[in-house]
């Protein structure tokens, strides 16, 4: 008992000394009292603006626009160009919608709080154009045993519609890494794989920085973006290499600061519901 006693009063007094006590400046708090320095590094102005949290997990917070709360495809409706695969098809995309933008109704489908997918429909796209958003989103892609790969539930969110995340049954479903859900398409694969199976909501929580571009049309800044699937990090302020396509290599093409946001229509009877941006 004695040793034990004696080897605990020589690790107290040992201890002090071998983590370098006296190393670390000491700071007179009753002096510096007098001219109170911390207060150099403090800012107070301007407040940050106060803004309400949902009441629920997930809600838009009291300066979101809601673009879809289970009731109406309201804020949406058809383009008629959708997105591009090939570079030169963008091209020509960004063109119309700039110089001669045509749009017609909505056709997916609302039910049970939902909006879904009516195959061969097209793609829809907000009717308030975005650059710089936070959103969130959820998404379920139904069970489809007799699917595989890129067949397997497939839509996507194009910011701008020139820049996807990837919508995809990626549970027990190989596809090329760039390709699954949480994928910048083509670009960057997820950092991890945080799908739930399919046949249960998903959600995406993203920030999406816009590109920019100088006055003769020369990229300044590319796109950026930060997502959570499911509440685990996938993208980490990813750098885009320009829009997101199915065929050849992209490159940036300028365009407006501020694009609608656009869904996919794959084939697939993806449901999207609790959709809101915040502005940022
Ligand atoms: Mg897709």
């Amino acid at each position: 008992m004695l040793r034990y006693l004696f080897l605990l009063v020589s690790l107290c007094v040992c201890l002090p000394n071998s983590i370098g006590q006296g190393e670390v400046p000491e700071i007179d708090w009753a002096e510096l009292q007098k001219t109170e320095p911390w207060k150099e590094s403090e800012q107070w102005e301007p407040v940050p603006v106060k803004v309400a949290p949902a009441q629920w997990q997930g809600g838009p917070p009291s300066d979101a626009i809601v673009l879809f709360d289970g009731s109406d495809l309201s804020a949406w409706h058809k383009p008629k160009y959708g997105y591009g695969a090939r570079m030169d098809q963008v091209e020509a995309i960004i063109k119309q919608k700039v110089q001669n933008p045509e749009w017609s109704d909505a056709e997916w489908m609302v039910k049970d709080g939902a909006m879904i997918v009516k195959p061969g429909s097209g793609a829809i796209e907000t009717k308030q154009s975005f650059g710089d958003i936070q959103l969130h989103i959820e998404w379920l892609s139904p069970e489809d045993p007799g699917k595989k790969d890129q067949q397997y539930s497939n839509s996507g969110i194009f910011f701008m519609g020139l820049y996807e995340i990837q919508v995809l049954n990626s549970f027990e479903n190989a596809t090329y890494a760039n390709g699954q859900a949480g994928a910048m398409y083509k670009q960057y694969p997820p950092l991890v794989n945080a799908s739930r199976p399919p046949g249960e909501w998903q959600s995406y929580d993203i920030v999406f920085t816009a590109p920019t571009f100088a006055e003769d049309g020369s990229l300044e800044k590319p796109a950026a973006i930060t997502a959570f699937h499911n509440g685990v990090l996938i993208q980490n302020d990813a750098e885009l290499w320009g829009p997101c396509i199915f065929i050849g290599k992209p490159h940036y093409v300028p365009h407006p600061e501020k694009m609608p946001l656009l869904l996919q229509d794959h084939g697939d009877k993806v449901r999207f519901r609790n959709i809101w941006v915040r502005e940022l």
